[in-house]
Formats: structure tokens, sequence, C-alpha cells
């Protein structure tokens, strides 16, 4: 089908009396009875006049250079608005770039449909060898939440709303939708399309707890001596932000945000313990995980790191999530918001009051903490060479007057650093690197972050992690998104001062002069090789609203080998720096 084709057959195409449409008609159609009003993909063969038609509709088209940079943009979409964020890509090599922010969507739990073109099924299920030939929805089946394909026109307003309601009910996760080329292109008579789309009924149904759960908890946390509430991004992503503050708040227990939750409490208020996290890991006695998982960012909730006698309390809307690492005394299952709402309303007055010993213990370790943190600032802050807290203090600064910046953040030292750091005022406005520890979501998560809200974003990459997605700044520089990227740039993964044992440059070696790579793509490029000069560019830049990139030349001898979990790496024989 040609574009002439698309205007022409807006109404759909008319054959004798009869009028027609096909599958790319009814996928946008499909898409827009859904409320989707954007699209993040790169276009080719089979889908360039899906992504033509979708825009004419009125859906936006956000087009890429990679399709992960794509996927990453539409799972961040999905957990900044609870609706599926869309990614389309073309068959085989597109459809495997885009595979990989599928599996890291669903690792994260974040919503995201990818909707794929592939070939010829006739020609595929025999190995005829078509033209990207690839057996797509087995490939994708093991790493999505679900995998779909529609066979008949006829089913794609069935698989649309399939992928939809798999993608956000329950846990929420990536789902693959897999139309080949000759759906697609199939014609079939458009009033038996029309009534073959509906639109997903409450996608996401309220999950309510057990009210012996619920007592059961509230029990646990009135009996504790050191209880600790743990919020994660499965909190954040519920927008249950007042009954959290309301509960955390009645209770008085003090809590730690994970990386993506910092923000739903703004990071100054007084029971935050992120200051104190190793201590409150270590001592609580009874401990509440709210959309948090107790995987190896929370070191499996094992000891020595944890004390080995603590009791947990979880509040997930996957039952099968429970005692996948500790015993469970009080599983709340449950949407975060129906499971904080009931145990408000099931709290009696002072029922559960926190120790003031244990507040104590807490503020002090925390004033302790600060204090070393403040020094090391200190010591950061007319440092030269630059390092990397010099750079993220003149950064935190610039933020603090803009609490509404979305925070884009990867990297391995650039990541460990920026987090404690830079403080968040406000629910979901960091991204980071989540669950995987994945490098290369910052372009897409900063791309979805501008186009669903409109808000300035400020994306802090290290130098190694910008290399991922960088290209991606030409889609930002293209759409004229309010994306201002810092570069942490320190010559190298990790660090750049390792000594080649060869002619060629060190495995961790990289070279580049970023803020350059913008202006080919009419962007503003800022190098800054002070903290004066970070913040100064950082306000221009953000008081302009315009695409630009700011390259901090960083001390290459700063930084730390996998920044905060070397201890992750095989131990072995060392090899000679
Ligand atoms: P973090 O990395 O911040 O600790 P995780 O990604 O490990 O957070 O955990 C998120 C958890 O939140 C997942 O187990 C997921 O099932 C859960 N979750 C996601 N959405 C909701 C929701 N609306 N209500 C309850 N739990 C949720």
């Amino acid at each position: 089908m040609t574009i002439a084709s698309l205007r022409e057959s807006e109404a759909g195409g008319l054959v004798g009396a009869q009028k027609l449409t096909d599958g790319i008609h009814l996928v946008v159609d499909a898409l827009k009875l859904n409320e989707i009003d954007a699209i993040y993909g790169v276009v080719g063969i089979p889908i360039t006049d899906l992504a033509r038609l979708a825009q004419a509709s009125g859906i936006r088209f956000i087009g890429f250079r990679h399709e992960s940079a794509a996927g990453h943009a539409a799972a961040a979409a999905g957990f900044l608005t609870k609706k599926p964020g869309i990614c389309l890509t073309v068959s085989a090599p597109g459809f495997l770039n885009g595979l990989v922010a599928l599996a890291n969507a669903t690792v994260n739990c974040f919503p995201m449909v990818q909707i794929s073109g592939s070939s010829e099924r006739h020609l595929v299920d025999l190995q005829r060898g078509d033209y990207e030939e690839m057996d797509q929805l087995a490939a994708a089946r093991q790493f999505a939440k679900a995998a779909y394909r529609v066979q008949r026109a006829e089913d794609i307003g069935r698989g649309v709303a399939r992928a939809i309601r798999t993608a956000v009910s329950g846990r929420p996760g990536g789902v693959y939708l897999d139309i080949p080329a000759a759906v697609l292109g199939e014609v079939i008579d458009a009033d038996l399309g029309a009534a073959s789309l509906w639109r997903v009924v409450d996608p996401a149904p309220r999950q309510v707890p057990e009210p012996a759960a619920l007592d059961r908890a509230i029990e646990l946390l009135a009996t504790a001596q050191r209880p600790l509430v743990v919020l994660g991004k499965g909190a954040a992503y519920a927008q249950a932000d007042d009954q959290i503050r309301q509960f955390v708040e009645l209770t008085g227990v003090p809590y730690l945000p994970m990386s993506m939750a910092k923000g739903l409490l703004p990071d100054d208020h007084a029971q935050s313990v992120a200051s104190a996290r190793s201590l409150a890991l270590r001592r609580a006695d009874v401990v509440m995980l709210v959309g948090a998982r107790l995987n190896w960012l929370l070191g499996h909730g094992d000891a020595p790191q944890w004390n080995s006698d603590a009791k947990f309390i979880q509040v997930d809307i996957a039952s099968t999530e429970l005692d996948s690492n500790q015993p469970i005394a009080a599983p709340l299952v449950g949407d975060v918001g129906s499971v904080m709402q009931a145990l408000i309303d099931r709290t009696g007055p002072g029922q559960i009051a926190v120790p003031a010993q244990w507040r104590d213990e807490l503020s002090a370790r925390s004033a302790e903490n600060v204090g070393k943190m403040a020094k090391r600032l200190t010591a950061a802050e007319t440092a030269h060479p630059m390092k990397f807290l010099g750079a993220l203090q003149a950064i935190r600064d610039v933020l603090r007057e803009n609490p509404r910046t979305y925070v884009v953040n990867e990297g391995a030292n650039a990541l460990d650093l920026a987090r404690n750091t830079i403080g968040m005022q406000v629910p979901r406005h960091r991204l980071d690197s989540g669950t995987w520890g994945v490098m290369g979501i910052g372009m897409g998560y900063a791309i979805a972050a501008a186009v669903e809200t409109g808000d300035p974003v400020v994306a802090i990459e290290g130098d190694s992690a910008f290399g991922f997605s960088g290209m991606e700044i030409e889609t930002i520089c293209r759409y004229g998104l309010p994306v201002v990227t810092v570069v942490l740039n320190n010559s190298g993964v990790y660090r750049g001062d390792d000594a080649s044992t060869s002619g060629d440059p060190a495995p961790t070696a990289l070279r580049a002069r970023h803020d350059l790579m913008i202006a080919a793509f009419g962007g503003r490029g800022y190098r800054a090789t002070t903290p004066v000069e970070v913040a100064a560019a950082l306000r221009e830049a953000l008081a302009a609203g315009k695409p630009a990139l700011i390259d901090c030349v960083i001390d290459p001898a700063d930084g730390t080998e996998s920044g905060n979990i070397s201890h992750l790496n095989p131990k072995g024989i060392t090899v000679q720096r």
C-alpha cells in the first residue's frame, strides 16, 4: 500500500458498493480505540505505512535510530503513565533489537507492547529462506510476559486488546504481538473490521488484600522494636502516592526508598533512612516491602546484610513473588493503592508506634554518614581535574531549583554517585538502569519522559553508558525535545586511566567529545571542566528548553571498577592493570 492509497482510503477503500479496510488500518484503529497516543519505533518493511497512517490518524509516532532505544522509550512511557507503551519494529533484526527492551521491561515490571511485522508464515515455517526470516513468536516467548500472533485481519482487534490487558493487569510486563506482513495487507469488509475491534474495559482492576493478612501485618508492625518500610519502583508505578505517604506518616515507621521510588516522599523527609541504609537493613526486625523485590539489589534478604531474625511483610500484586527469597510472615497480595488504603483504615490510632531508641539509632547513623559525605563533597568541589562528585554537586544544585525535572541516570560510577547525591522531591521523576542494572536505557527513557509529559529532562550519563544509545540525540534534536544530556566523561568504562598492554587502547578506554556530536544535529553542545561551568551550562540549557548536551571532563583516574558492585566480578586471578 502506498501513501497515496492511504490518503484515499482514510475513510476506507470502496470496491463496488463494498467499503473495505485492511490490516494496517485495523491496527491503527484498535490502538486509537484504546487511547494509545504515542508509538515509539523504527520504520522499514513491512510497517512503514503503519507508522504513516498512525501519524495521519493523530497518534504521535516517534522515529528512532535503533529499536532498543525505541523499546526502552515505550517501557518508560508505560512506567510513567500506567498505559502500555507501544514499540513498533520491523521483522527479524529490528524485532531482535527491540526484544532487549521488551525483556528489560518485563524484568522491571513496566507495561509495554512490542508490535512487530514479520515475514510470511508459509515461507518461515518451512525455512525456505524468506527476507528477514525468523520465527519471532517462538523467540519472543521466553523473554516476554506473553507473546501472541495474529493470523487473520479480523483478529487484530482481539490481538491488540489481549496484548494491552496482559501488559497492564496483575504484574505489568512486556507483551509481544506478532503481525505478519500478509495480515497487515489483508483486505476485509470495513464494517466487519470495525465490529472486530474493542476497547479494553478496566485494564488493570484493583486487587484488594485479605483482611486476615492485613491484621497479621498490622500486628507485626505494632509489636516490632525496629520496623522498616522499603519502597520500590512497584510502589512508584502504582500511583498511590497519597496512601503511601499517609501510611508512612501515620505510623512513623522509618522508610528506605529504592532508587526509582525516590521522590515518592521527598528525599529530605524526616523518616527517610536512605543515609543509614546499611544499619537499617542490618538491624530492622520487621520489614515491610512495598512494591520492592528481595532480589540482588536487596541482598536477597540474607544475613549478614540483614538481621537473620527479621520478619518480612510484603505488599505485591504478584503472589508468586512472595517467599522467593525469605519466608514472608504477612503476605499482602494486592495493588499497592488498595493495600495501603486498607492498612490505613484498619490501623487503630496509636496502634503502631516506633520505639524512640530505634529512631535515635538511625538518626545518629544518618548524621554520621551525612557528615562523612559532606567532607567528600567539599573535597570534590575544588578538585581539578573535576571529580564525579564535583560535577554532580553542581547538577544537584541546579536540579534543586527545578524540582519537576525528570532525571534519567545510567552508568557505573555515574549511577551510584548520582543516586546518592541527587535528591528527588516528586514521585516517578527518576528513571534509571533498574533491576538488571542495564546500560543503554538513557536516551530512550529521556525521550519518553519528554514526550509523555512535556516536562524538562536531565539525563545523567556515564560516557560508556551514553554510547549505547548516543545516536538518539539526533532523535531528540529532530523532535526538538527539552532533554539536556549530561555526560560524565572520564574517558573510559569505569575509569579512563587503564594502561594498555598492547598497541591497542586498553579494553576500558574511550575517547569522545560528545559536545561536538550534538552540534552535528543542531543541538547545543557545552564542554565543562569545572563545577561552576557545569552549573552555568545546565542552568542555561534548562532555561532554553531545547536539546543540549554537556560534556563534563572528569578526571580519568576518578571512578571505581564496576562502581558499587565490583564484588560481583569473578574472583579468580587478578589481571594486572
Ligand atoms: P525495586 O527494584 O525498586 O526494589 P522491584 O522492581 O524489585 O522494585 O519490585 C517491584 C515489585 O512491584 C514487583 O514485584 C511487582 O510485582 C510489584 N508491583 C508492580 N506494580 C504493582 C502494583 N500496582 N501494586 C503492587 N505491586 C506492584
